[in-house]
């Protein structure tokens, strides 16, 4: 029997949720948030209610040992974060090793993740790519870009806004102008938008146009060609 659900939940439009995701998070003994207020909100939309625990990134090393002595006596829980799939840039990694390592059952439910969707949308090339997540911001960042520069998978980035003209900029001067990327902001909510060029395209258009919200950058890979000109 499972012992803990991983639970996604909405990217931005709160209808993004999945049928059994709804009837998990009202079976379960417990909800394990990251913020108990976001999670209260979508918990409220949906009249789900189930105790709410506080579960983030600043207590997740502590807090994992407690919460598996609490899954060994028979409760069942359900971790969910702010917005998309637990793990993913997200707290729930050190919990589900633990869980396992204790011997017991998870279940990760399918549901929303913000890249996927950029990843579609960018029309780069799907079959094989590689999750980048958050750069580091200072310390390793340019070792992580020199690291990419040969990679051939099409790469994906979280970026925050005020971040997003920076790391273009490293990406031009690493990758070259020339290389496709594309970005999405807002996936799912009221200003989406998916801009699709080269680099030195899509810093120009945010010089003219500075970006808000939530982003997903997408890069394409090096190809042959790219290889070749070398
Ligand atoms: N667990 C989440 C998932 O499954 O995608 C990711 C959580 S991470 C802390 C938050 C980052 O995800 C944002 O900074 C942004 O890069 C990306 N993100 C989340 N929601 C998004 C949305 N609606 N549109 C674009 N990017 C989004």
């Amino acid at each position: 029997t499972v012992q803990l659900f991983l639970v996604p939940t909405p990217i931005g439009n709160l209808k993004d949720i999945t049928f059994r995701a709804l009837e998990v998070l009202k079976s379960v003994d417990v909800i394990l948030a990251e913020d108990t207020r976001t999670t209260g909100k979508l918990l409220k939309h949906y009249q789900i209610n189930r105790p709410l625990q506080s579960y983030h990134i600043f207590n997740e090393h502590k807090t994992v040992e407690k919460i598996i002595e609490r899954l060994r006596k028979g409760e069942v829980m359900a971790l969910v974060s702010d917005a998309g799939t637990p793990g993913i840039s997200d707290p729930g990694f050190l919990l589900v090793r633990a869980v396992k390592e204790a011997g017991m059952e998870v279940n990760c439910l399918p549901g929303p993740t913000a890249f996927v969707p950029a990843l579609v949308n960018s029309g780069l090339p799907t079959d094989r790519f590689t999750f980048e997540g958050f750069l580091p911001h200072k310390k390793g960042r340019q070792t992580r870009i020199q690291g990419l520069v040969g990679e051939t998978r099409t790469m994906i980035f979280y970026e925050s806004p005020h971040r997003l003209m920076k790391t273009l900029e490293q990406f031009a001067e690493a990758f070259g102008p020339a290389r496709m990327a594309s970005v999405s902001r807002e996936l799912s909510k009221l200003f989406e938008e998916n801009i699709r060029g080269s680099l030195a395209d899509l810093i120009l258009y945010y010089q003219e146009h500075p970006i808000k919200g939530e982003i997903v950058l997408v890069v394409e890979g090096i190809t042959g060609r790219q290889i070749s000109d070398k």
